[in-house]
């Protein structure tokens, strides 16, 4: 039975840089992943922080010759009003840039220079079976024509992302107490895009603030367009091939027909009950990281940072852990991942319960209060001198208050 130190689940973003950073400091890392990569997921623009997440392994200068389209902001429409982020003017100082990439590329460079550090990646390998104890771990999975294999490993990180190995295995799974949500979404040619609508990502809340429409453009004049909303009116959207999404695309006033006669990359998708939960983030073991600790609405855009951030985290601990030293998982790791998390769970409740678009479409947003949103939107949740990190579960209430008093309907 082959052996190795770490044994990392899933090859997207968490399981590539959890695997480079343990490999830079000579373990032997084994990372099994169930597809061939290049493989498409949804997930395209990033947050800021992620590139301190992407540096601390150096996968920044291969990642940087992709030409991937630059990011410098978010912009948020509703009808005619309009609020542009820029992440240069954000209190956090942190990275003030990053990319909007196409996923299957973006993972595929990650995960290749994981290789070219020397990590081994056996891809079309899915994990089926975990054993987990004090003394060793033993993985079963299946390799590319379905043949049985052991492998023995000191520890576990499971960066299965959707795949969610370990919650499933073990029981960890618990619902989300949110509204089931889905999205529907392609990818376009995007011919018409001018300067001076910039080349960020961008949202329009439609329907009451119950939908929400995103585009991302990407640097070779294709466009990721998607629209997410409860899942009764997504399944509508989706029916016959994406008909009706297709047409609202087209003819979606706010995209001022963008879109209107422009060729698909791809036919419309659908994805449901992506968010999810577990109930604990680390055991006897292992370690969760990434989508396989929690995943609640793609609305900021925090899910690959959460990711990476994560993924390193839990090297840094395993590491930690494999050289002997005593690692408290929950308050080392659980405690401070969940706020990270929740700091976006107040920002995503509070985009779906109108607080947030009566924040960022008031007649006027005080400029030190859009720099400390800014810095959230830019993924540095943890920074503690934030008031939007600080006070999370009350600010946005209480200052939607404020603008509704000051600037009543
Ligand atoms: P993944 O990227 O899912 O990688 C996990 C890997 O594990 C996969 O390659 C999978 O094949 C592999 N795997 C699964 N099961 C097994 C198994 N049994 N054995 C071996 N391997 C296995 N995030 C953003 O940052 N920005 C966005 O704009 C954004 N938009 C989104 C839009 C929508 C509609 C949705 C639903 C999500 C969006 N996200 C976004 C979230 C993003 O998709 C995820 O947060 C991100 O992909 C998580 O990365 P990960 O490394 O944890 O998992």
């Amino acid at each position: 039975m082959d052996e190795v130190d770490v044994l990392i689940i899933g090859a997207g973003p968490a399981g590539a840089v959890a695997s480079a950073f343990l490999n830079n400091l000579k373990y032997k890392v084994l990372v099994l992943e169930k597809l061939l990569f290049p493989r498409f997921v949804i997930g395209e623009s990033l947050l800021p922080h992620c590139m301190d997440h992407l540096d601390e392994v150096n996968f920044l200068t291969d990642v940087k010759k992709h030409g991937f389209q630059l990011k410098t902001g978010a912009t948020f429409y509703k009808g005619e009003q309009r609020l542009g982020f820029l992440f240069d003017d954000q209190l956090t100082k942190g990275w003030t840039w990053t990319w909007q990439v196409k996923r299957a590329d973006f993972d595929h460079i990650l995960i290749k220079t994981a290789e070219e550090q020397g990590v081994t990646v056996k891809f079309q390998c899915e994990v089926k079976k975990v054993e987990c104890s004090k003394e060793k771990q033993v993985v079963t999975y299946t390799d590319n024509i379905g043949k049985e294999i052991t492998v023995k490993a000191k520890f576990i990180i499971d960066a299965s992302g959707y795949g969610s190995v370990l919650p499933k295995l073990f029981n960890l799974e618990e619902s989300v107490q949110t509204q089931p949500r889905g999205a529907v979404f392609c990818h376009i040619h995007d011919s018409k895009r001018t300067s001076n609508e910039g080349e960020n990502i961008f949202i329009h809340s439609f329907r009451n603030n119950t939908a929400w429409i995103w585009a991302i453009p990407f640097s070779d004049k294709t466009t990721s367009v998607g629209v997410v909303s409860d899942s009764d009116f997504v399944k509508e959207l989706y029916a016959n091939n994406g008909e009706k999404f297709l047409n609202h695309m087209r003819t979606f006033k706010d995209l001022k027909g963008r879109f209107s006669d422009e060729k698909l990359v791809f036919e419309p998708r659908e994805i449901q009950g992506y968010a999810k939960r577990s109930k604990k983030l680390f055991g006897t073991g292992y370690v969760l990281c990434g989508n396989a600790t929690e995943f609640l609405d793609p609305i900021f855009s925090s899910g690959v940072t959460l990711a990476t951030g994560s993924g390193l985290m839990a090297a840094k601990l395993t590491h930690k852990q494999l050289k002997g030293e005593k690692v408290d998982w929950m308050n080392e790791y659980e405690n401070i991942l969940r706020k990270g998390i929740d700091v976006f769970r107040s920002f995503v409740l509070s985009w779906y319960n109108g607080d947030m678009q009566t924040i960022f479409f008031a007649k006027d947003i005080n400029p030190d209060i859009k720099r400390q949103i800014c810095s959230i939107l830019a993924g540095y949740v943890w920074d503690k001198n934030n008031p939007f990190v600080k006070k999370h579960k009350t600010i946005l209430k209480t200052l939607a208050q404020v603008v509704r008093i000051n600037e009543p309907a």
